[in-house]
């Protein structure tokens, strides 16, 4: 599997370093709010399983499963419920959780929804922001790390669905895509 990585973009050591400083902010900054932590599918799931690790105040937990409408590479902004949430956001404080974003269409959908359903409060944290990529008006709370306008994989984040597993943020040697 690492022998597909042409280039590591942010290293195992550099991630956990990020996380233990966002751990540290949110604590600050949720301490004593039980605030409903929720991880966008599948790619937050690294993210989300190590920074609630470090984040030292109660939390609640739960995962949304969304997809794009329409096909791969002209995303409308129309986004499909593949799994909703198992609890109401009504008057919590919401924390979402996402890999990276891109075009901002996915989020953007997800935070008017969460508003529609009445959250107290909205605030997302993405590992990586690849603000190149934006064709919608969002700006996430925190994020970890920019990234260029470049495919990448890892910690979360598939190519075909493989590498989500890799515990690095890397670049796949093009002839992977090229089959
Ligand atoms: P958007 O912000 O465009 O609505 O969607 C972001 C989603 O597109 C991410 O959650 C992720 O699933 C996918 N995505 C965007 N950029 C990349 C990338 O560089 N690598 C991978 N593997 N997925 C990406
Ligand atoms: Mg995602
Ligand atoms: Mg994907």
């Amino acid at each position: 599997m690492r022998d597909d990585i042409q280039s590591v973009l942010i290293s195992e050591e550099e991630i956990q370093e990020k996380i233990a400083e966002l751990g540290k902010e949110l604590t600050e900054e949720y301490e004593g709010r039980f605030p409903l932590v929720i991880g966008i599918l599948k790619g937050s799931l690294p993210f989300m399983g190590d920074l609630i690790q470090k984040i030292n105040t109660h939390v609640e937990l739960d995962l949304m499963d969304v997809s794009s409408y329409g096909n791969e590479t002209v995303s409308s902004g129309e986004v499909k419920i593949v799994k909703d949430l198992n609890t109401s956001v009504e008057g919590r404080d919401v924390l979402i959780l996402e890999d990276i974003i891109d075009s901002g269409l996915t989020l953007s959908y997800i935070v008017e929804l969460f508003r529609y359903r009445k959250a107290k409060s909205v605030k997302i944290v993405t590992l990586l922001d690849k603000p190149d990529g934006r064709k919608v008006d969002l700006v996430p709370d925190t994020a970890g790390f920019i990234v260029p306008d470049e495919f990448v994989v890892g910690y979360g984040l598939d190519y075909a669905e493989r590498y989500r597993n890799l515990p690095f943020i890397g670049i796949l040697k093009p002839e992977i895509y090229e089959g």
